[in-house]
């Protein structure tokens, strides 16, 4: 899953950045506000993490403009001090939920976690594709309740899959979602992947639909 994250206190957005690519998030960092939203509208994200107060344009306009150019990447605002701001308005221009600053990293993933479950899974912890389950939360994959150890990237591979199963998914979709806007790569470099999820979830999990991409088909097939 890619992330925006639109903050200009520049430790703060690289902290978030690093803990989030730790949990196996894609994450680009914008620093004002114009370059925000520009990033918001070329990137495929799945979620913004976005500050309130930036150089600029602010959060508010950020999240308006968007939302009137029908894009509804689920927003997660920034508010700097309590009762400061009106989470009112954030909220009204089109914001999912807003965490207040100080926050404790562990809030905001939960936050992030909890958005992207109520956007992409309809509020279900885990995805069940057949024998397979894949839990975002705790990274967790099992094949007939077997656990299957993956590194970071084939999780975030599989994770995309799984929020998009039945679908079928091109390459470079799962490129966009899965690598932040730093790779500069082959996109065959998503195959790798494909295949070593293959080799350890089954030889069926992941089928090819030629010419256009891969569907997830689940485990023990
Ligand atoms: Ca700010």
């Amino acid at each position: 899953m890619r992330v925006l994250i639109v903050e200009d206190e520049k430790r703060l957005a690289l902290s978030l950045a690093r803990g989030l690519t730790a949990e196996g998030f894609a994450v680009d960092v914008a620093h004002d506000g114009i370059d925000g939203l520009h990033r918001a509208t070329e990137g495929p994200y799945d979620l913004i993490v976005l500050d309130i107060m930036l150089p600029g344009m602010n959060g508010y306009r950020v999240c308006a403009a968007l939302r009137a150019a029908g894009d509804e990447t689920p927003i997660l605002m920034l508010t700097a001090k309590d009762g400061e701001y009106d989470e009112a308005e954030g909220l009204d221009t089109g914001a999912d939920d807003y965490l207040t600053k100080p926050f404790s990293y562990v809030v905001l993933l939960a936050r992030v976690r909890a958005l992207l479950r109520r956007r992409t899974r309809g509020g279900a912890s885990v995805v069940r594709v057949g024998e397979l389950v894949v839990d975002p939360g705790t990274r967790q994959v099992t094949v007939a309740g077997r656990d299957v150890a993956l590194t970071a990237k084939e999780f975030a591979v599989l994770e995309y899959l799984a929020v998009r199963a039945g679908e079928v998914v091109s390459k470079s979709e799962i490129l966009e979602h899965v690598w932040d806007f730093a790779y500069e790569g082959d996109v065959n470099i998503v195959e790798v992947y494909v295949s070593a999820l293959r080799r350890k979830l089954g030889p069926g999990a992941v089928a090819t639909v030629r010419g256009a991409g891969y569907r997830l088909v689940g485990a023990g097939a």
